[in-house]
């Protein structure tokens, strides 16, 4: 039988689970191609502090999630691939447990993603998967049906039927991915990349700093233009990180309710209470139970005449104003926004302008935050430009 040979290049999430869905498949020839000397980096460096791998909620939920293409592409695209299958693949093929932690995020049992990456890596080999390491992409053309790939060791060029490429975003890099270069010659239309799921600069006082660095501000809500979300924020040097601010973040006036347990009229008349002369910010400390840098927060980042009125301050720990500078640079960001522009491709993810060449992953502009929608998104099109392709060579 004439095998069809399939290149998938970088091994990322996206890249891995082409490659697992196409290996099913025996009429595939398959080579993995990944520029650095080990696979999967940024797999890596995503579960060094818990591997969150999906979410919890509906499909029509987790499709509100996404930007970039309508909310129908990501329904189409989680009803064909979504958490229980990139679920199930964990528990049943890799023998991986999971486990729906409190905030309905799932994680992989072992917390790190070493196991996980090994086991898949295994899994791939173990199905004749061909893994070349050091393999930079420095060219692509497709002619005559083929799709011709140059690497960075090779001066031949490698001829596919069909190539995938999930090459990843722009965050947590030095510099900016030399293949976006590449693809800027080709002429395709790219979005620069821009940092995501960041955290904010804000001007803190030397003296809030120096009793709250390093500290939880714990659930808080936060406010922005761009909604609200309950939550925990680290306080930096440089300002905040943590999930409110990666989910809201923008340039701008955000607001923080310290207190979002209790109602307006519930804090006024727990300050009011106090029978003894005190202060309202001693009020505040003695009744709400805030903690450690919500105290500071307000302490040191409230004008006397707010601080000094019973009414005031508790109007500012309902709606306390943060001044959100600038988003730190993409070196630090979670993930990206940019990227090969959508319209540049088929609803299949094949490039219009290179028939036979497929891409996704972090890698297309599009956006969600964090909480294991960026993984489920990048595994849900690794394995739809699989089942692209199977259909597309064995029913031309
Ligand atoms: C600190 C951090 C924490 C994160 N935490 C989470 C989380 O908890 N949950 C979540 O869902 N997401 C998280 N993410 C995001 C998640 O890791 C990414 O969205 C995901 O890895 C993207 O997958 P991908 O396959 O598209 O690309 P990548 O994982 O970036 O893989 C792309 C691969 O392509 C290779 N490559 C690039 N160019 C070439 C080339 N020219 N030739 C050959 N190979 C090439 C790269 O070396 C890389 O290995 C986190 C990210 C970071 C940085």
């Amino acid at each position: 039988m004439k095998m069809s040979k399939v290149a998938i290049v970088g091994s990322g999430p996206a890249g891995l689970m082409a490659a697992s869905q196409l290996a099913k498949n025996p009429a595939f020839e398959i080579h993995l191609f990944e520029r650095r000397s080990g696979l999967g980096r940024k797999l890596l460096i995503a579960g060094s502090s818990g591997l969150n791998i999906s979410h919890h909620l509906s499909d029509e939920d987790f499709a509100a999630h996404y930007e970039g293409w309508g909310k129908s592409y990501w329904e189409n695209l989680f009803q064909s691939f979504g958490p229980k299958e990139w679920i199930g693949f964990i528990e049943k093929e890799l023998g991986l447990e999971t486990f729906l932690g409190t905030s309905d995020r799932y994680f992989v049992r072992e917390m790190k993603a070493s196991s996980l990456l090994k086991k898949w890596t295994d899994d791939l080999k173990s199905r004749g998967v061909v893994v070349h390491p050091e393999h930079e992409l420095t060219d692509f053309e497709t002619t005559h049906g083929q799709v011709l790939l140059s690497f960075n060791r090779e001066s031949e060029r490698w001829s596919f039927e069909k190539a995938a490429f999930f090459l990843g975003g722009g965050s947590w890099e030095e510099v900016q991915p030399p293949w976006v270069e590449l693809f800027k010659r080709k002429g395709i239309s790219f979005e620069e990349f821009s940092p995501s799921n960041v955290g904010y600069e804000i001007a803190w006082s030397h003296e809030f700093l120096k009793e709250a660095e390093g500290k939880p501000l714990k659930k808080v809500k936060m406010q922005s233009s761009r909604g609200q979300k309950l939550g925990e924020l680290v306080v930096t040097s440089y300002g905040l990180e943590g999930t409110p601010v990666y989910f809201l973040g923008h340039v701008g006036t955000a607001y923080l309710d310290l207190k979002p347990d209790l109602t307006l009229a519930q804090i006024q008349k727990r300050l009011n209470d106090v029978t003894e002369n005190f202060s309202p910010i001693r009020r505040v400390k003695q009744k709400l139970d805030l903690c450690e840098a919500s105290l500071a927060l307000l302490f040191h980042h409230t004008p006397p005449g707010i601080k000094n009125d019973l009414v005031l301050i508790s109007e500012r720990i309902k709606m306390f104003p943060i001044e959100l500078l600038r988003p730190r640079p993409l070196l630090e960001a979670i993930s990206s926004k940019g990227g090969v522009v959508l319209g540049g491709l088929s609803l299949d993810l094949e490039l219009k302008a290179f028939p036979g060449i497929y891409c996704g992953g972090e890698m297309l502009d599009w956006d969600a935050p964090t909480g294991g929608f960026l993984i489920q998104a990048c595994v849900s099109q690794g394995a739809y430009v699989a089942t692209a392709i199977v259909k597309k060579v064995t029913q031309p």
